[in-house]
């Protein structure tokens, strides 16, 4: 099992929940949830697990660098 990173909103820590018929990413921070539908997607739920938290550590890694590269470009280039 891949390990969540804290949420980028509100620093709050993650958890994968698995509500029978749909896998959720839950903050336990701010309440921010993503759901995720088992049979849609077609992946064992391990396999689904997996894949959401390499999705949210992607995006939640994305986030964070996209606020830190606006705030150097508008340092440097104005
Ligand atoms: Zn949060």
């Amino acid at each position: 099992m891949i390990e969540l990173k804290p949420c980028p909103l509100c620093k709050g820590s993650t958890e994968i929940l698995d509500a029978g018929d749909f896998i959720m990413l839950h903050c336990n921070g701010c309440g921010y949830e993503a759901v995720f539908d088992v049979n849609e997607d077609r992946f064992s739920k391990e396999t689904l697990k997996n894949k959401i938290a390499d999705l949210w550590n992607k995006k939640a890694v994305n986030m964070l660098k996209n606020n830190k590269q606006n705030i150097t470009k508008t340092d440097t280039h104005y």
